[in-house]
């Protein structure tokens, strides 16, 4: 067994991670190690995705900070056995549910949210009752680095670890005996770690990606529609599990929005993006070549521009754009959006419905109606109306996919539940005994 591993499990199994107490007192340290160290983690997502002050603070460090306050105002309620009714036949009985962390967890994470997307599952985790081994991603080296650095100042290596690396590292970490693995990746990668976890029938929760869509019906406001679809799809420069990866309008509007589009692009990134300082780069060459070849087809109507030494590519949308085009054949994951128009709701549903489930879906519109059918007719993770990438932060809203997009859900109440497992106790009367369930009952068989 990796000396981690062993480490953890044998803490787990001493029994030192169940009371409300100890569980307190590690959300509490983690709070306090984020503001210890928000310089540096602000300068690590600077340097591996120049991604500004305000950004890396708003995206990363002060959604993990509202995350742990939730859980640590509602953590002894969530802890409390929970009591349940029970048929007359249990006459004598108390029934409840005991909330049991699963034991030693390990967190795989990806780039694009590096600090705040390695860190949300633990802070349920932690919740729960259960010792994590956090694998970064590789492909942000300084967020790695500093999230390891800051978990040893703060935490045993037998409460949290940090083990940094690639696939390769996570390969042999599930071969571990552990407990529970959160994935939060590529569909790709999602299925060898379920594959893999499968061997030793290890839970999982994969959260993962897809094409979400956002939808404008002719009844949107435009305005506030183009100003939230900008929004939500450049912030990142489009990395974002949950960006409009592609838009639907209706094709009466379509003009006009785009019209309103350019100019919030314009107010939020300036005339010359790609000279802005705080606008974020492209993770690496391999994700700037794959981005700039979906420009090979389409017709684009706004940004376009390239700067392949810093790797950082202008907000841009893509008109004239078909589902046979290589842009809409998977996650697009950068700030590319591409067009496709519609003359009826319906055909959006059928569309879509084609396809993978979404992680998210927009939909812009006023008719409460339309907005109905859309929730009822398509299947996806989570979502907004009338804006984007908003949902997330409601920690009452459980966040997760669907089909391809995912499978379990994480944030607030729903990362306890999910880091739990809920073990279902009877217990019985030594009053008297009810004798219809035993053989020769003629009560009994009229019971059942
Ligand atoms: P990825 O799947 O390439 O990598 C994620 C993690 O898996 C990394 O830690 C990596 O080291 C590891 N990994 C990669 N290949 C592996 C292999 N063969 N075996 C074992 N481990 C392996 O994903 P990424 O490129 O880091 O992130 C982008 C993807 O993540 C996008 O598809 C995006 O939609 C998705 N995502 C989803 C969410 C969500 O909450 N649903 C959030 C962010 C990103």
């Amino acid at each position: 067994m990796h000396p981690i591993v062993q480490q953890q499990k044998k803490w787990f199994s001493e029994g030192h991670t169940k009371e409300y107490s100890f569980r307190k007192e590690q959300l509490q340290k983690m709070r306090k190690m984020l503001d210890t160290f928000e310089k540096p983690i602000i300068n690590a997502l600077k340097f591996d995705l120049n991604k500004s002050e305000y950004e890396a603070y708003a995206s990363e460090i002060a959604f993990l900070k509202s995350e742990i306050d939730h859980h640590l105002k509602n953590l002894k309620h969530w802890m409390t056995p929970e009591k349940v009714k029970a048929p007359f036949t249990h006459t004598g009985t108390k029934n409840f549910i005991h909330k049991e962390p699963y034991g030693t967890v390990l967190v795989i994470g990806p780039w694009n949210y590096p600090f705040q997307l390695a860190l949300a599952p633990v802070i349920g985790a932690i919740a729960a009752g259960n010792t994590v081994i956090i694998k970064p991603s590789e492909l942000t080296p300084t967020v790695a680095w500093v999230t390891k650095k800051m978990i040893e100042h703060y935490f045993p290596p037998y409460i949290i670890s940090v083990v940094e690396g690639g696939k390769e590292v996570t390969q042999k970490l599930l071969e571990e005996p552990l407990d529970y693995v959160f994935f939060t990746g590529s569909v790709k990668v999602g299925k060898i770690i379920m594959e893999k976890a499968s061997q030793q029938l290890i839970p999982v929760t994969l959260e993962l990606g897809g094409k979400s869509p956002a939808i404008v019906q002719k009844d949107a406001s435009i305005e506030l529609s183009a100003k939230r679809i900008v929004w939500g799809k450049y912030t990142n420069a489009g990395q974002t599990c949950i960006a409009p990866d592609y838009l639907f309008v209706h094709h009466e509007v379509k003009a006009p929005l785009i019209h309103a589009m350019k100019k919030y692009i314009k107010e939020f990134y300036g005339e010359r993006p790609l000279d802005n300082p705080d606008y974020v780069k492209i993770i690496n060459k391999e994700h700037f070549d794959r981005l700039s070849s979906y420009l090979e087809t389409g017709t684009v109507v706004s940004g376009g521009s390239m700067n392949s030494e810093f790797e950082k590519m202008e907000p841009t949308i893509l008109d004239q754009v078909t589902w046979a085009d290589p842009i809409m054949q998977d996650e697009i994951f950068g700030p590319i959006l591409p067009i496709l128009t519609f003359d009826h709701l319906d055909e959006v549903i059928e569309q879509i419905n084609r396809r993978p489930k979404p992680l998210a879906l927009y939909y812009f519109g006023s008719d409460e109606t339309e907005q109905e059918k859309i929730t009822n007719s398509i299947s996806f993770g989570g979502g907004c109306i009338n804006d984007t990438l908003y949902h997330i932060l409601n920690p009452n809203l459980p966040f997760g996919g669907v089909g391809e997009s995912g499978i379990g859900q994480y944030h607030g109440k729903a990362s306890f539940d999910t880091f739990t497992h809920k073990k279902s106790i009877m217990k019985q009367t030594t009053k008297f005994d009810q004798n219809f369930r035993y053989p020769g009952s003629t009560l009994g068989l009229a019971l059942i």
